[in-house]
């Protein structure tokens, strides 16, 4: 049966996938710091990694444990003395890459997590080790990682086998899960720039998660990691595992449009973007085929050459000017919302 490791308050394994990111920030910079993970929980981040890689941002830890609304994790890699200082700071988890930490080192940083009660993530990335090798090996490196640390008597671990190649990740993650039942951390590793790290990111989580893989999940994105949060909730979404929020469908847009759908379909999901309830609302460029396409959704416009179509659960109930539909659609949703 799978495990279940608590970060304070918060689980992963526990059937809810989590969502977590990665400031950019100096984590000696307390201020910038602390204002990321603010913004990076309000998106709706359910942790925060920070990297801690010097004596300095070991240091910043416990003010940022104290400040922070969501549980965070440490990244270390090298040296055991800032885990150690982030442990006894109030990190709820640190993140190690044993190929990159001496065994003495590993050994002090699991003394002290043992002690603090603090879980562990191992993340062997493909990158870091020093030459080619195959998902089954990176899985092999990984699971001895574990059993080094089980052998120290400590067992609340996550575990994680990152590339950054879709297809080697999903072979990698879907061999693990078959020989573990430790939860697993998905995502790619050095993803790449928003556009294409998004869809590659997509692929890969998307994919072990209708598998039934992945307990936490990163997108990881070059930039502005707030963007990494919106990724990652629409993964979830588009893969069913995320059901209260609003759904704009919205057709692709032919010869046959009447209306500027995809600046109205932006316009719904910009304003009900933060809303956690159920709801799909449809845009559709003519009432040729619109109604019907649409028809599973609660509201929608099928456009019309100068009057559109309103619908309410596939049934017409009004007709209305084209100037009037983005005012009927906010209305809608605002008096959805409540
Ligand atoms: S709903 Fe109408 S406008 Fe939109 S793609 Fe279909 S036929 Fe074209």
């Amino acid at each position: 049966m799978k495990k279940i490791i608590y970060l304070q308050d918060k689980a992963i394994g526990d059937g809810h996938v989590t969502i977590q990111s990665m400031t950019n920030t100096r984590t000696s910079d307390v201020d910038a710091t602390l204002s990321q993970i603010k913004a990076l929980a309000d998106a709706g981040a359910d942790f925060v990694r920070i990297s801690v890689p010097d004596r300095e941002s070991a240091s910043a830890v416990k003010y940022l444990t104290e400040k922070s609304p969501v549980p965070l994790i440490g990244d270390i890699h090298f040296s055991a003395e800032p885990a150690i200082t982030a442990v006894k700071s109030g990190i709820a988890k640190i993140r190690v890459n044993p190929s990159n930490i001496p065994p003495d080192g590993l050994k002090k940083i699991v003394e002290v997590c043992k002690e603090y009660r603090v879980p562990i993530r191992v993340g062997v990335n493909k990158g870091s080790v020093k030459r080619k090798i195959e998902p089954k090996e990176l899985v092999d490196l990984t699971l001895d990682a574990a059993r080094q640390i089980e052998e120290l008597w400590w067992d609340r671990l996550v575990l994680a086998v990152k590339t950054s190649s879709v297809k080697e990740t999903v072979d990698s993650y879907r061999l693990l899960s078959g020989l573990t039942d430790y939860p697993l951390h998905v995502g790619l590793t050095e993803s790449g720039t928003f556009e294409s790290g998004s869809i590659k990111s997509a692929v890969a989580i998307g994919s072990l998660l209708l598998d039934g893989i992945g307990d936490t999940i990163r997108v990881s994105l070059a930039g502005d990691p707030i963007r990494e949060v919106y990724a990652a909730k629409k993964i979830l979404r588009a893969v069913g595992l995320d059901r209260d929020f609003v759904e704009v469908v919205a057709c692709p847009s032919c010869a046959r449009t009447e209306i500027p759908v995809e600046e109205l379909a932006m316009k719904v999901e910009n304003i009900t973007k933060n809303y956690k309830k159920r709801l799909k609302i449809a845009v559709m460029g003519c009432v040729v085929n619109g109604v019907g396409e649409g028809k599973d959704a609660d509201f929608g416009v099928a456009g019309g050459r100068d009057r559109s179509v309103l619908f309410k659960q596939g049934e017409i109930y009004k007709t209305v000017d084209n100037s009037e539909i983005e005012r009927e659609l906010i209305r809608f949703c605002e008096e959805y919302n409540g």
